[in-house]
């Protein structure tokens, strides 16, 4: 857009003598570029700035078409603009900006028409309309696609299949987020079911994965959904926004009793089960493989002591 821009205000300044024209063709060089500046240092565009940009670059192409009284073909560009607006903004705010633009069009178009006193075609017109509204509905199904299928891949990533519980991956990412200096102070807990093993050998594999998939429901009652991490096997790691270690450990033990007090149920039997649960402070500057090490050793040592309790350090 920056060349492009620049190219097209060149040859209004140069070759067709419209001042106006080119001085608006180059702001929108300039602005393209310092956005283009601003994604080379920092990953994201904020959203109002691109809206911003689009709004100027449809205004842009508006007044140029007004300026030469819509003669020049300047309609093809605005066809090109829904294609924009869903890429650069997804679908609601490009649905939004396509039926303004379609409408504010409509308007300027009548406007010259009446300036003109009836010169524009109305065949013209009948054909920007439908073609723009082709374009308009091809862009609209493709970013629907496009979110469908993000949706899906994402669940695929961060989704543990089993029990429905975020996985490692969904950890690491919540992680690097939680290591942003302006965050709480947080903290990790590691939980483990005890004897397991037994379970499933009492009661088979397919009442072992019953077990997991209630487990994660009621840790995630506990917890928060977002919070609720499934390690592997039968373990699962917990974030807890808590005010100090000793609430964390507080609400981790309330959780440990309540799994122990109520059996978790299937329609052929009930299992009581127990956990085990090691829990540390996430320090400043703590990667989270140190955090899981720390809270692991001290779960390794709520074994060691006989099972069912809440160690922290
Ligand atoms: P401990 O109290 O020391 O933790 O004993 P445990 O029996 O829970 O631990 P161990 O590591 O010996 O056994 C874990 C068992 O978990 C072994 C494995 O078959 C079972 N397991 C791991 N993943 C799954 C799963 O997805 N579904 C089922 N049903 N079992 C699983
Ligand atoms: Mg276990
Ligand atoms: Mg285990």
């Amino acid at each position: 857009m920056m060349l492009l821009s620049a190219g097209l205000s060149y040859i209004n300044l140069v070759l067709n003598g419209r001042p106006t024209v080119a001085l608006a063709e180059a702001a929108m060089s300039v602005f393209s570029a310092s956005l283009y500046l601003l994604l080379l240092k920092q990953k994201q565009i904020p959203t109002p700035v691109k809206l911003l940009y689009l709004i100027c670059l449809t205004a842009v192409i508006e007044y140029v078409l007004f300026v030469a009284k819509n003669r020049v073909g300047m309609s093809h560009w605005l066809i090109t603009l829904p294609i924009i607006f869903y890429l650069t903004l997804g679908k609601r705010w490009g649905f939004v900006l396509s039926l303004f633009l379609l409408a504010g069009h409509v308007v300027l178009l009548s406007a010259i028409q009446i300036e003109t006193g009836g010169a524009l075609s109305k065949a013209d017109f009948v054909n920007f309309s439908f073609s723009f509204v082709v374009i308009w509905i091809v862009s609209h199904t493709y970013e629907s696609q496009r979110m469908s299928i993000e949706n899906k891949l994402n669940k695929l990533a961060y989704e543990d299949a089993l029990t429905g519980a975020q996985n490692r991956l969904a950890l690491k990412h919540r992680f690097s987020q939680l290591s942003q200096p302006d965050q709480p102070r947080a903290y990790l807990a590691i939980l483990d079911v005890d004897h397991f093993k037994r379970i499933n050998d009492t009661h088979g594999h397919d009442i072992g994965d019953q077990v997991l998939i209630n487990l994660t429901q009621k840790l995630q009652h506990h917890y928060g959904v977002t919070n609720v991490f499934r390690l592997g096997g039968e373990e699962f790691c917990m974030l807890l926004n808590c005010s100090s270690l000793e609430s964390a450990t507080t609400l981790c033990d309330q959780v440990r009793q309540k799994i122990q007090a109520v059996p978790l149920v299937n329609d052929e039997v009930l299992v009581s089960i127990t956990v085990s649960i090691g829990v540390c402070e996430l320090k400043q500057g703590f990667s989270l493989n140190q955090g899981l090490k720390v809270a692991d050793t001290l779960l390794y040592d709520a074994k060691a002591l006989g099972r069912n309790q809440v160690l922290a350090a």
